[in-house]
């Protein structure tokens, strides 16, 4: 009887002591997705866009987001609603985000509703290691590793409003930055499919590019798909 319950009360203790260590070394996301977006492709759909109040983003790829996901495919959203954004703790880093993260909605904006949109449904779900600032800043700079336009043209993919194979735009990313992309489609006015977003993969430190954990289906692309001029 004694012996059970010694057993009993070693067995409580090293439970108490499992569930203390993977709770605190649980995290609250596993990798982020950094997600850019062909202008072209947002203005050329049924929806249209609008250009920044700032003028016509250049042409080449624009940030979407940086986006907390779990390795199941599925991700968090809006996770403090008290920490919302302030746009004075990124006086530094507007500039860049103008011409690098414009937004594109209707009518025609500064930025910052975009920005702050994704701050509170992404951003504040990795604020353990990014805070405001640097979620914005590591952002821009992970950008800034892997120039996706450069990838592309360097395979011959230009933005012309010509038709290339699916593999070719994966390979071509793959190539030039070592990892393979989750490219996502969308549908100009006439039906094509067309080059949306591209996303690759960044480790839950923001520090690195990893391969995917999870590819999740995005919106599908054809095996053919049209990459238009901006
Ligand atoms: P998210 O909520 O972060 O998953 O992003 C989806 C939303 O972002 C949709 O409402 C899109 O219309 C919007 N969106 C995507 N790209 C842009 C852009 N460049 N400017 C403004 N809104 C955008």
């Amino acid at each position: 009887m004694k012996m059970q319950s010694n057993h009993d009360s070693l067995f409580i203790m090293l439970a108490t002591l499992y569930s203390v260590l993977v709770l605190s070394s649980s995290q609250d996301f596993d990798f982020f997705y950094l997600v850019q977006e062909w202008p072209g492709s947002h203005c050329d759909t049924e929806q249209g866009c609008c250009y920044p109040t700032t003028g016509k983003p250049a042409s080449d790829f624009g940030i979407h987001g940086l986006w907390p996901n779990y390795n199941d495919g599925s991700y968090p959203s809006n996770c403090n609603s008290s920490n919302s954004f302030d746009a004075s703790k990124i006086s530094d880093l507007i500039s860049r985000m103008q011409l690098e993260w414009p937004t594109l909605s209707c009518p025609s904006k500064d930025g910052l509703k975009f920005w702050g949109h994704e701050w509170k449904k992404h951003g504040t779900c990795a604020e353990s290691i990014l805070d405001q600032h640097a979620y914005f800043e590591t952002t821009l700079k992970l950008k800034n590793k892997i120039n996706l336009l450069h990838a592309l043209e360097g395979a011959g993919i230009q933005p012309n409003g010509q038709m290339y194979s699916l593999e070719s735009i994966t390979s071509a990313i793959q190539v030039a930055s070592g990892y393979t992309p989750r490219i996502q489609c969308n549908n100009d006015t006439s039906g094509n499919s067309q080059l949306h977003e591209i996303s690759l993969c960044v480790d839950s430190m923001a520090s690195d590019f990893i391969e995917c954990p999870v590819l999740p289906n995005g919106r599908s692309c054809g095996s053919s798909v049209e990459f238009p001029s901006f």
